[in-house]
């Protein structure tokens, strides 16, 4: 079997690996600033690029190297660069690949610092973004303007779990001369590779389910070696240094070799977290992409296979209720991270969206009774316990 045949779970457990002198099983942590050379002339060999090998930490770190190479092979992408929190990983494709006077089109239904970073802080250095529909071709294809340089969107969308048709967007792009950019954060390589259906660049906050267990913030950037190299975002991460550190990098690493059966073992929870809250009485609505009545089911199962593990529900009562749930629960983190192993819930009306308006956030559809659960790795009967009580 040729390497390119290995699946991704595989490739989480294989790839990455350079063994040092003392042959350790596990990949070994390099917490180490700089590197040392044999002489005068290798040092400045090295700092020329006349000679490869690692010079400083903010360049290049063989613990940071592994989780690169593994990611890449995970995704499909010849290259990854690997910053410092998802956040950066967004920066850094922006600032690497394009300039003042380019424009963006995004989706409306982004992360919330990912909306503020375009509209607060790329506006300043002349980068303009037109928010449009996650699910509206058209409205991508119109929105197409000559210095439109980037399409930007995340799939399933949060909380609603809006599917964007990748190969679709990445149709139009093309056409268009446009970069598509999909954040995979909510699917990893293991439900959704977007290099394959069309996309040219991935983002990942491996901060979520890469990492998997809450414990350390990451991100990366993948693409052709083209993009990710000479397009500049490697260069803007070596001169401005959001880039990752060696031992985020190694938990990171660790975390992607149980990403599969994570991943697996969170969207069978959250299927069945999902049916229950549809058959409560005191749920208004469930938005599941793995449920059946998700508008765009078919195209979910078609382009991620699961649902994934996030869920976001509607409780009959509006804000109050909704706080009532939460205020009831013993066991759930009240918390707005995701992709942990340990259930989460938030109320993002007051908190991940809080800082929009209520007209923006009627218009997202984001209601006050809204709460997005990020289904962990509990027993699925205790999860629902500990909803029902406030429920009730
Ligand atoms: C959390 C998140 C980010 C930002 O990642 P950080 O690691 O917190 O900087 C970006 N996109 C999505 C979809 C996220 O959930």
């Amino acid at each position: 079997m040729s390497d390119d045949q290995l699946k991704p779970e595989t490739r989480a457990l294989r790839t990455g690996i350079h063994r040092s002198q003392f042959n350790e099983h596990s990949e070994a942590l390099f917490l180490t600033s700089s590197f040392v050379f044999d002489s005068a002339a290798q040092a400045a060999a090295r700092f020329s690029g006349e000679e490869s090998g690692n010079i400083y930490s903010r360049f290049t770190n063989p613990t940071v190297t592994a989780l690169e190479e593994r990611l890449a092979a995970m995704e499909g992408a010849e290259t990854c660069v690997a910053t410092s929190t998802g956040m950066s990983a967004i920066l850094a494709c922006i600032m690497g690949l394009l300039s003042a006077g380019d424009h963006v089109v995004a989706s409306q239904s982004l992360f919330g610092a990912t909306v503020n970073l375009f509209n607060n802080i790329l506006k300043k250095f002349n980068v303009q973004t037109t928010f449009v529909s996650a699910t509206d071709l058209n409205a991508w294809k119109a929105a197409v303007q000559p210095n439109t340089k980037l399409f930007f969107l995340e799939t399933p969308s949060n909380p609603l779990t809006e599917i964007s048709d990748i190969a679709g967007l990445a149709s139009i792009a093309r056409k268009s001369g446009v970069w598509l950019a999909v954040d995979n954060c909510f699917c990893t390589p293991i439900l959704q590779k977007p290099i394959e259906l069309g996309a040219d660049i991935v983002i990942h906050s491996a901060t979520k389910y890469l990492d998997g267990q809450g414990r350390v913030l990451g991100g990366a950037v993948l693409g052709s070696r083209e993009l990710m190299m000479d397009g500049g975002v490697y260069g803007f991460l070596r001169t401005a240094g959001p880039t990752l550190s060696a031992f985020n990098a190694w938990v990171i690493l660790k975390g992607l070799e149980t990403l599969k059966v994570r991943i697996d073992a969170h969207s069978r929870n959250a299927l069945q977290m999902a049916q229950w809250l549809a058959s409560h009485p005191k749920i208004e609505r469930v938005f599941y992409p793995g449920l059946q009545s998700h508008p765009q089911h078919a195209l979910a199962m078609r382009q991620q296979s699961t649902g994934g593990g996030i869920v976001s529900f509607e409780v009959k009562g509006g804000r109050e209720a909704a706080w009532r749930v939460i205020d009831n629960t013993r066991l759930v983190s009240i918390t707005a991270n995701l992709g942990d192993v340990k259930t989460t819930l938030t109320h993002p009306a007051t908190t991940t969206h809080g800082r929009i308006s209520q007209e923006a956030r009627d218009a997202a559809g984001i209601t006050d009774g809204l709460l997005r659960i990020a289904v962990g790795l509990e027993a699925v009967e205790d999860i629902q316990a500990d909803l029902a009580r406030g429920l009730s």
